[in-house]
């Protein structure tokens, strides 16, 4: 039986918050129909290597289009996802996709070194306790290997639930899958804790990005970081990488992995291969 406000005490909602409640509960019946059969699209972002000059992986981002809605933003629809409990389906949908595009990828350029695709996860799916196996499954069953997959947590993620994520990492690091630490310097960054975890590569979130290229005093903290990374043995990815002099300022920093706008925009599936398979052809 709910207390609080009497039956006499009017709820005070402003257009503006009635409008909100209304396009929440719409995108949940959009979220909730996607889920059951599948309805997402998936779109690769390709991830270029500066010292290699190519791109050697992408990430795996997640589209959800309505025809009264049109194309919801993952930043609004990924945490209604969570919240009405559907984001495991998002997530296997996204990994099946991303191992499909790996096999198919592989199979046709079998001299390629490309490394793999990412998938995000959220930290709502670190207490499914056969979350490992489950997506072990799922590369087994593309007959990809353990180490084209990799699997990006944010900081909040693990802050959430760190002991179910580390076992989660170990136990899929021992078979090969990759780590990386996604939206670094947005969070509470317990610089400890990440250190711990093996993550192989830490992507810095384009707000770090654009305001170092604006402040002096973070360029040389930029340049600081990465090779402090390194040393730790993890790779930096800086992320939203829009214009030349960005790209510019990462070189001196010795920041080689870069994914943004300037390299190329999240595409379908068929155009992402044939981005990166130029981009193979160009470098040899
Ligand atoms: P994220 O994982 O940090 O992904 C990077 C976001 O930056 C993507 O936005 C990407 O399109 C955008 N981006 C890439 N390059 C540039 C650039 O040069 N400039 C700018 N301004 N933006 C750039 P997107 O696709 O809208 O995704 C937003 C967030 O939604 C993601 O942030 C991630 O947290 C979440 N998300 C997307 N797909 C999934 C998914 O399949 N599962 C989960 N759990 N979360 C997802
Ligand atoms: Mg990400
Ligand atoms: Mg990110
Ligand atoms: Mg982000």
């Amino acid at each position: 039986e709910s207390k609080g406000r009497g039956p006499n005490v009017p709820c005070v909602c402003t257009p503006d918050m009635m409008e909100a409640i209304h396009r929440r509960s719409a995108i949940a019946d959009v979220v909730r129909r996607a889920a059951e059969c599948g309805g997402f699209t998936v779109k690769l972002q390709p991830v270029w290597s500066e010292s290699e000059r190519r791109f050697v992986a992408a990430e795996a981002l997640c589209r959800l289009d309505d025809d009264e809605l049109g194309s919801i933003p993952p930043d609004e629809f990924i945490p209604v996802a969570e919240q009405i409990g559907v984001i495991s389906d998002v997530t296997r949908f996204m990994l099946n996709r991303a191992c499909a595009f790996i096999r198919t990828y592989r199979d046709a350029h079998p001299d390629s070194t490309f490394r793999g695709v990412s998938v995000n996860f959220s930290a709502v799916e670190f207490i499914q306790d056969d979350l490992a196996e489950s997506v072990l499954a799922v590369v087994e069953r593309h007959g990809i290997p353990a180490s084209c997959l990799r699997v990006e947590v944010t900081e909040s993620a693990i802050i959430a639930n760190p002991d179910a994520v580390r076992a989660f990492m170990e136990d899929m690091h021992a078979h090969g899958v990759r780590f990386y630490l996604d939206d670094f310097g947005t969070g509470y960054s317990n610089i400890s804790m990440m250190l711990e975890l093996p993550f192989d590569v830490v992507k810095l979130d384009k707000s770090i990005l654009w305001s170092a290229t604006e402040d002096e005093h973070l360029t040389e903290f930029f340049g600081l970081l990465t090779a402090g990374f390194g040393a730790m043995g993890s790779q930096i990815l800086s992320e939203g990488v829009e214009t030349q002099e960005q790209r510019g300022f990462l070189n001196e920093c010795g920041c080689s992995l870069m994914q943004g706008y300037l390299f190329s925009r999240p595409l379908s599936p068929d155009e992402a291969a044939a981005v990166i398979a130029a981009s193979e052809e160009e470098a040899r």
